[in-house]
């Protein structure tokens, strides 16, 4: 039953070695700029290829500011921070999501609260959320607070699942009715974009991450993208040990973090980032000739990018009958050396978690039990 795909894949990667389910995909220009940065010997906490590849970034993305960053972890620890969220606070999220989103939550002392997602974007669902507010939440002051709880629902992390967007459109005119502000993970969508414009961009702050699995990466690496100059501001000094600028004295006004990217890694990036679309325009290739396969396969649905949006496919997912479909299909493919995966265990049934507040999580339970991700590098 799953012949046709293995051999499929083999075919599209032309080897009969191991295949992972997303590598790198590196060329001269990247050894270039690797080599430049050291011979400058400006590898580490500053450099130009630091201050280039914020600027770049921002300019692809079409945002004011771009502050670089060790990971995207990081990244979203330091937004969330920044667009208010204090200890004892909540932060909504989805449930379906790598344990990164949840984490930069608990790193500020708050607590998710755990909202399902939709079947057609694998993101946080408007409906579910408005349902929720309704139920749950009440205006005190400018700030939405839990009536179950007692506390303020200080921030709200939708997060871009395998690249594919989020209806943000709705969700933001949510937020602005609760006046609860949205940072938005988009560790995974990069190059991803509703109509015309990005992921990442439509909160206010976005988060993106340069891991080694991402679309682009430079190693480890991080972004907070924003269109507040007074947050970039704040977010590049809380990142860089909160260091009063000064000649030679050693002044620092705050607790702050080194978080910042180092001019190594970011050499790295500025390369990537100049191959971006060439990547999207193959990883763009590869989802359409599986969408291709699958449309003549009755057994799973492949999942295709949500309407009006265009995904960047970082994995390259299907949705299989049911969870002994899954596993059969994942235990097929892994025995014959092609690296599958099913998406995360849900956040809400992780031990750290499993007391949070959360809805009605159907969706993502369902989607859970089905999803299936599949080898997505770029060819070489
Ligand atoms: C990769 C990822 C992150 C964090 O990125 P790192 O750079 O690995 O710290 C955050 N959220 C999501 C959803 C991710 O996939």
């Amino acid at each position: 039953m799953y012949k046709d795909l293995i051999t499929f894949i083999r075919d599209w990667y032309q080897t009969d070695q191991f295949i992972p389910l997303h590598e790198p995909r590196f060329k001269e220009i990247d050894r270039e700029y690797v080599l430049d940065a050291i011979d400058s010997t400006f590898v580490s906490s500053v450099g130009e290829y630091v201050n280039r590849f914020e600027r770049d970034l921002a300019a692809y993305l079409g945002v004011k500011r771009a502050v670089v960053t060790v990971n995207g972890t990081a990244a979203l620890q330091v937004a969330l921070n920044l667009a208010g969220v204090k200890a004892g606070d909540e932060v909504i999220t989805q449930p379906l999501t790598f344990v990164a989103t949840a984490n930069a939550i608990a790193y500020n002392n708050a607590s998710p609260i755990f909202i399902d997602v939709n079947r057609d974007t694998l993101g946080l669902c408007p409906d579910a959320l408005e349902q929720f507010l309704d139920q749950n939440a009440e205006k005190r002051g400018t700030s939405a607070f839990n009536k179950t709880t007692g506390k303020r629902i200080a921030a709200m992390v939708p997060m871009h699942t395998f690249g594919h967007p989020c209806k943000m459109g709705q969700l933001i005119d949510l937020a602005d009715q609760w006046n609860i502000p949205v940072v938005e993970d988009a560790a995974e969508s990069i190059g991803s974009k509703i109509l015309t414009r990005h992921c990442g961009t439509f909160g206010k702050a976005g988060v993106l991450s340069f891991n080694g699995n991402k679309t682009i990466t430079c190693g480890g690496g991080g972004a907070i993208i924003t269109n507040d100059d007074a947050l970039a501001d704040r977010a590049k000094h809380l990142t860089t040990t909160a260091k009063v600028n000064h000649p030679w004295e050693y002044v620092h006004d705050e607790v702050g973090y080194n978080y910042r990217m180092p001019n190594l890694n970011a050499a790295l990036a500025c390369a990537q980032l100049e191959q971006l679309d060439g990547i999207l325009a193959d990883k763009c290739m590869l989802a359409n000739a599986y969408n291709a396969f699958f449309s003549e396969i009755d057994w799973c649905d492949f999942f295709k990018e949500p309407d009006g949006c265009t995904s960047n496919y970082w994995l390259n997912a299907v949705i299989t009958l049911d969870k002994k479909q899954r596993d059969d299909l994942l235990k097929t493919t892994n025995d014959s050396g092609i690296m599958t995966r099913p998406i995360w265990q849900l956040m809400s049934d992780l031990e750290m978690y499993k007391e949070c507040q959360k809805g009605d999580l159907k969706n993502a339970r369902w989607l859970h039990d089905r999803i299936v991700n599949l080898p997505s590098s770029v060819r070489v």
